[in-house]
């Protein structure tokens, strides 16, 4: 069945077809490791993990690169502000290797929580600086560079078309346009690839321009093509990534050997809070630790995820993490239904179930269609082990761990579990009073009382 991806380098959704059969080539741009990544961050990943569980799902093979940005990445992507690794140096007075090493490895343990299989080559900036070195000397030989006593910048003016992601005119943005700007450039879009380091500057490497360091548009740029050669398949990253980052990689790649480097261009929406920007200073910044801690595992944010698709804004609430809480817990509960059953599940049921769960999330990563064909399968009223093991096959893409989801012990007394029954009698007899008097009750004895299709749900 054909594959499309929304591709926002020619925006539209296109069949996705590789450019080699035997294996996809693809390139993530990965974190800063300069603080605890927050779950916006982790909604970047989870599209990623979700993306190659789908390729996987098809059949492919997949040689995939993130990258760590452990250098040269300014407060704003535009060459602007403070190095953000040394900003957090100076804060926690460390030096920037031990933040970056700090924070990666959280990082790594928050992707590992979040069930997010890692790409098969991690690669840290700091591990390249000689392939970058290398990638940006052939770009200074092509002539799309001009210097300044401390900064080598990429000249975008020499490229046939700046902006072909965000479909920028690069006249607009010429030297001496409306806008203010970095008065060493000639033109408004052009950027720093190597930057002389200031003597109390601790990352900096002996190189062609000195002891200097890379800027960060280049390490994505010299690491894919590293791994991946001068043209793979897919680049992803966040939106926020496409009018500057990305532009500038496609920019340097073509100052490199001429070519845009990917096919098919794949962003992810943010994550919004309450309707709006999260930040540390509205203290509505979350990481997976500040969920832990409200009672939500994080499967629940990954459930929580799969209620939009990846190229929506998604409204982070505590309200729709209770229903993902639930949600999770009804599907864990309806598979192990499934795998105690002994009924018989005709073959065309299963094969039409198989399509339309192919069908949706070959249709750009749809999952909120994917989780109703789920739903489907978990409502169905014969039980069967058939199911069971296809939710099982489906739970590849999902990857919500359910093979090794093992049942709480069951620690609710029988006085409670018989009152979770008069209260459902209750219900069904429309008997709302009496229903209210016992939910009272289970209150007072502590549990927090739902109400759901299938009766009264209890929480300790
Ligand atoms: P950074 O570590 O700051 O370079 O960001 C890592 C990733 O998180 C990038 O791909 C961003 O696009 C992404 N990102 C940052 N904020 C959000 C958000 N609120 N929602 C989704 N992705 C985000
Ligand atoms: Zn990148």
């Amino acid at each position: 069945m054909s594959i499309k991806f929304y591709n926002t380098l020619t925006r539209k959704k296109e069949e996705f077809k590789p450019i080699d059969e035997r294996e996809i080539r693809m390139y993530s741009c990965g974190p800063t490791v300069y603080y605890y990544a927050h779950i916006g961050n982790l909604r970047a990943y989870l599209f990623m993990d979700n993306l190659r569980r789908v390729l996987k799902y098809n059949g492919y093979n997949l040689k995939h690169v993130m990258n760590i940005t452990d250098v040269g990445h300014l407060v704003s992507d535009a060459d602007e502000g403070e190095d953000k690794m040394l900003k957090a140096a100076k804060r926690e007075n460390k030096n920037p290797f031990e933040i970056a090493e700090f924070y990666m490895k959280a990082f790594l343990k928050d992707i590992d929580k979040l069930n997010i299989d890692r790409p098969e080559i991690i690669a840290r900036a700091t591990e390249h600086i000689d392939i970058m070195e290398e990638y940006v000397k052939k770009i200074i030989e092509n002539g799309y560079t001009y210097e300044t006593e401390d900064t080598v910048y990429f000249d975008t003016s020499k490229l046939d078309k700046y902006g072909v992601l965000s479909n920028r005119n690069v006249e607009d943005q010429k030297a001496g346009a409306r806008v203010e700007f970095d008065s060493n450039k000639k033109n408004i879009s052009d950027f720093a690839l190597w930057i002389k380091a200031p003597e109390n500057h601790i990352m900096k490497w002996d190189s062609f321009f000195g002891k200097s360091y890379p800027g960060w548009h280049l390490e994505c740029s010299a690491m894919g093509y590293k791994y991946l050669g001068d043209h793979f398949d897919i680049h992803t990253g966040g939106i926020d990534h496409i009018p500057i980052h990305h532009e500038n990689e496609i920019a340097q790649s073509k100052g490199f050997c001429g070519k845009i480097p990917a096919n098919f261009w794949m962003h992810v929406e943010f994550l919004q809070i309450n309707g709006g920007k999260m930040s540390k200073s509205l203290n509505n910044l979350y990481t997976l630790e500040d969920l832990k801690e409200k009672g939500y595992e994080p499967l629940v944010y990954r459930m929580f995820n799969f209620t939009s698709n990846y190229r929506n804004q998604i409204n982070f609430t505590f309200e729709a993490m209770d229903s993902a809480k639930t949600s999770l817990n009804r599907l864990r509960e309806g598979y192990l239904k499934h795998k105690e059953g002994t009924e018989e599940i005709s073959k065309e049921e299963i094969e039409e179930y198989e399509k339309r769960f192919l069908e949706a999330i070959n249709d750009d990563l749809n999952m909120p269609v994917a989780m109703s064909v789920i739903w489907d399968i978990i409502k169905n009223s014969k039980k069967s082990k058939t199911l069971a093991n296809l939710i099982l096959k489906f739970d590849e893409v999902l990857g919500l761990d359910l093979k090794n989801y093992q049942k709480p012990e069951d620690d609710i007394p029988e006085e409670v579990k018989k009152l979770v029954e008069e209260r459902n009698e209750a219900r069904k007899n429309k008997n709302w009073s009496e229903s209210d008097r016992i939910r009272d009750i289970l209150i007072n004895k502590g549990y927090n009382v739902k109400d759901s299709k299938e009766g009264t749900i209890i929480e300790k």
